[in-house]
């Protein structure tokens, strides 16, 4: 039984039982058996498929292969397909994609700021999301980043297209009426995913039963 997976250049991969990972180089005729070179430049280990069984192993590893490293790839490739395919917040797709890896599995993900620089990028080169702006004055904010799926308004105030100092502040008027009646508020700022032409993003969260909800605004 061998698995396969999307790498995040858009690769099918194989990971055999020893978790050496294989990119796919050709086909029969018929495109039932599929023929597998180890990824490892150097290496000239090789694999048959027919479905997914290995039915063929030609050639032994001259390295060694590493149980992480396989899943690293997977999560990475999962990431790169809901960034692309969702306009969930970077830092939670990372967080619902890494839920699979265990605690001595984790220092093998690239840090986090690196996933979300990666994750703009994948973005940006899909049609579906537009480039970052390279200043923060001189754009408007697109109408489908203004509203929500409904048509309720999420970008509720915006100082100004040619403020330089320029404030951004986005919540559901759900949020914003949460903000009105419950007295507990956590702000919280990050700076890492936010674009570089904004000085950071500030989240304000209220405090609704035991749980929180946050309520976003990137600032200048
Ligand atoms: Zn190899």
């Amino acid at each position: 039984m061998a698995e396969t997976f999307r790498s995040i250049r858009g690769k099918d991969k194989l990971v055999d039982d020893n978790n050496f990972i294989y990119n796919e180089k050709q086909r029969n005729v018929d495109g039932t058996i599929k023929y597998w070179k180890c990824e490892v430049r150097e290496c000239n280990a090789r694999v048959h498929t027919r479905g997914d069984r290995i039915i063929k192993y030609i050639g032994v590893h001259d390295h060694l292969s590493s149980a992480v490293k396989p899943k690293i790839k997977r999560v990475l490739g999962a990431i790169k397909d809901t960034a692309i395919s969702s306009a969930k917040p970077s830092r939670s797709l990372i967080a619902a994609a890494v839920g699979s890896l265990t605690e001595s599995e984790l220092p093998e993900l690239p840090p986090t700021s690196h996933v979300c620089r990666s994750i703009r990028y994948w973005r940006q080169s899909t049609a579906s999301f537009p480039a970052n702006p390279m200043s923060r004055v001189g754009f408007d904010i697109p109408e489908r980043f203004r509203l929500l799926e409904k048509g309720d308004i999420f970008l509720q105030f915006d100082s100004g297209k040619e403020d330089v100092n320029r404030i951004l502040l986005f919540s559901s008027e759900k949020g914003l009426d949460d903000l009105y009646s419950i007295n507990n508020w956590a702000g919280d700022g990050t700076f890492k995913c936010c674009p570089s032409i904004f000085f950071q993003l500030y989240v304000l969260n209220v405090q609704i039963g035991s749980s929180t909800e946050a309520l976003g605004s990137p600032t200048k």
